[in-house]
């Protein structure tokens, strides 16, 4: 069951995604080789509580933190730690906030300094295989033309789309239906309709699309080791077109690719 929000829910959701926009744009000044994961996460949370919101993730079955951050061959759900990031590091930041009864999700890949034409290249691609996903988020369309279109532009490229982990719907609760696949035929799945909302966010690997999860329970990885960037956007469906509620600010422009 898909939920259909008015458009005072859509506002609400509005509200916080802009709140994980503003996290994220945080990160995009913070960023930098010597910093580590965790002053990464304390940022992230001082500026979602300072916004009146608690972050979605912190105790999310179990998540002990309000970010997920993802270095290198880490695909998603990486926990904060000591570690310090390095030149040449990729790094997805993926943050959830919740404010008045409503949520937003959204998560960006950044560079480390100077990065490799080859990461560099990866990061534009998932980049846009979003942007193309988010361009059929049209009233009337099947949801699987979203994720064809993805899946698509990802492997015209030589990348893998990653499987195991899909995107959802969003508003009271993080995860609502419906499952947003990154892969998939254009003839599959619900019809989309003016007032769904869902988190768009295609992960995507340098190599195969196979991943494993840690002993942590949580960090997944790249089988191979290859690297992964990770884009997503909560995205209302409306009537005008799909609109990006978590809007990216000036300083979340794509570093680091030329
Ligand atoms: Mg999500």
């Amino acid at each position: 069951m898909i939920a259909i929000r008015r458009p005072e829910e859509i506002e609400r959701i509005a509200e916080s995604a802009r709140i994980v926009a503003g996290a994220l744009s945080g990160v995009a000044e913070r960023i930098r080789a010597g910093v580590t994961t965790q002053e990464l996460e304390e940022g992230i949370e001082d500026y979602i509580r300072s916004q009146g919101a608690r972050p979605s993730f912190k105790g999310y079955r179990g998540f002990p933190a309000s970010a997920c951050i993802s270095i290198n061959d880490v695909v998603v759900h990486g926990i904060p730690s000591e570690r310090r990031l390095r030149e040449g590091d990729i790094v997805s930041v993926d943050v959830g906030a919740y404010k008045d009864g409503y949520h937003g999700d959204g998560a960006w890949t950044f560079p480390v300094g100077e990065i490799a034409a080859a990461a560099a290249r990866l990061m534009e691609v998932t980049h846009g295989a979003l942007e193309r996903g988010i361009a059929r988020a049209l009233p009337g369309a099947r949801l699987g033309e979203v994720s064809h279109a993805v899946q698509a532009y990802v492997e015209s490229h030589g990348y893998s789309i990653v499987r195991a982990l899909v995107g959802h719907g969003i508003g009271e609760q993080l995860h609502e239906d419906p499952q947003v696949p990154n892969f998939g035929s254009p003839r599959q799945g619900p019809v989309l309709r003016a007032g769904m909302v869902m988190a768009i966010e295609p992960m995507v690997n340098a190599g195969g699309f196979q991943v494993y999860t840690e002993a942590d329970e949580w960090t997944v990885v790249s089988r191979d080791h290859s690297l992964s960037a990770h884009f997503e956007h909560t995205v209302a469906i409306t009537d005008e077109g799909p609109r990006i509620l978590t809007q990216p600010s000036p300083a979340l422009a794509l570093r680091g690719t030329a």
